[in-house]
């Protein structure tokens, strides 16, 4: 086998690959056009039609478009009532929005470690962080898969906790047949480029939960109300409306609505083509011992976002840095998702120790994030095993 790069061969490939990217083609192209050349550019008709759309893909009742994924977990988590001195326990395998949400809200984010195999919360590690403070739980779908969703509800609700699911990586995922955003208390999406749907940016809270749908539309839009049911004082006219508690400016505009919408109509063919990826990644990957495979539970059934490609450092004489970057030498631009939350600065600052997750920080230091998109061929794709697979067989001890 040639030699890598980075020890002196030729690269696998002389143009680079990132590890995301979207697909705009004309259809959403024409669907923003038309929003531009209509009356309403934000509060109109496709914010309502995305919402509508959202739960007809999900079964959910009810859908409130956002600005963008952190806004959804932030009105997600004071819907759930986490306030001053509450908890709210997720994963340290995550972007920092699952966790800063609770901080937000005046509250604090609690970590329960990762399943070492699949990656996700482990309900288990979360019954032993549930304190009397404990207000809400935000299980990330990571990568994709759905976290044990019926462990983590039946748990919750024993306890009057709140499910919020962070599925800004798994929209288009079902667990247990039926699809994420109809299952939690409430569920979160999030439509940054580099997620399988994309608005530009772009957000949404779902719930199945009336009482949870009014709060989630007034802490949108400032607190303000025009229901008279909610009016505090008597009415001055048809003009009047009411700030009724303290929101937010997270609306979503029509024009990003409207992408969105156009989006979604490819999210089979999306989803169709990052399942092709995923077989023949791990097709390759698991005949390689230095490498280990994400565990897959029966129960979902994955629209998957990130590829992970996890390495055992034991059986190699490099370390995950070494790894990544043999790959960059290759001219395959991988990341890392996620560094432990509380690693972060801010968060030692805060008294956060490391050490706290043993399963996530192990996960950490042996991953890396391979090229996974709708646009990404099967060349692609065979180019960014080569590389693996060259890197392995030089270092491998
Ligand atoms: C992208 C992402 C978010 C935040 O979404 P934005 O739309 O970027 O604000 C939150 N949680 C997870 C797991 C994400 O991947």
């Amino acid at each position: 086998m040639e030699k890598p790069a980075i020890a002196g061969g030729t690269p696998v490939r002389d143009t680079k690959l990132y590890y995301g990217h979207q697909y705009v083609d004309k259809a959403d192209v024409k669907a923003v056009e038309e929003v531009l050349t209509s009356d309403y550019l934000t509060c109109g008709p496709k914010v309502a039609a995305l919402e509508e759309k959202l739960c007809e893909i999900t079964g959910a009742k009810y859908a409130v478009a956002v600005s963008n994924g952190t806004a959804a977990l932030h009105i997600a988590a004071m819907a759930a009532g986490v306030g001053e001195g509450d908890e709210l326990i997720t994963t340290p395998i995550t972007f920092a929005a699952s966790a800063n949400c609770a901080l937000y809200c005046g509250g604090r984010p609690v970590f329960a470690d990762i399943d070492p195999d699949t990656y996700n919360i482990d309900p288990a590690s979360v019954r032993q962080k549930i304190t009397d403070r404990t207000r809400a739980v935000v299980a990330v779908d990571y990568t994709g898969q759905a976290a044990k969703l019926d462990e983590l509800l039946g748990m919750c609700h024993e306890k009057g906790i709140v499910l919020i699911e962070d599925s800004a990586h798994s929209i288009g995922t079902k667990y247990k047949g039926k699809p994420v955003g109809s299952i939690s208390d409430m569920t979160t999406f999030s439509f940054h480029p580099v997620k399988t749907v994309t608005g530009g940016e772009g957000g949404a809270v779902l719930t199945n939960r009336g009482d949870l749908y009014e709060k989630l539309l007034l802490y949108r839009s400032h607190g303000i109300t025009k229901d008279e049911a909610y009016y505090v004082n008597e009415s001055h006219g048809s003009w009047y409306h009411e700030q009724i508690d303290l929101g937010y400016n997270y609306r979503l505009t029509d024009i990003q609505c409207a992408l969105i919408l156009s989006q979604i109509d490819k999210l089979a063919q999306f989803a169709g083509r990052r399942r092709e990826i995923v077989e023949r990644y791990d097709r390759a990957f698991s005949q390689i011992p230095q490498l280990f495979v994400q565990r897959e539970i029966p129960e979902s059934d994955t629209t998957r976002h990130l590829y992970i490609l996890r390495i055992v450092p034991e059986m190699l004489t490099i370390d995950r840095r070494g790894f990544f970057e043999a790959m960059a030498a290759e001219n395959i631009c991988c990341n890392v998702h996620y560094i432990p939350v509380y690693w972060h600065p801010y968060y030692q600052k805060l008294g956060y120790k490391k050490g706290i997750c043993p399963n996530a920080e192990k996960l950490y230091s042996e991953m890396m994030s391979l090229p996974i998109y709708y646009t990404l061929s099967d060349q692609d794709v065979d180019d960014v095993i080569t590389a693996v697979r060259r890197i392995v067989a030089y270092y491998k001890k």
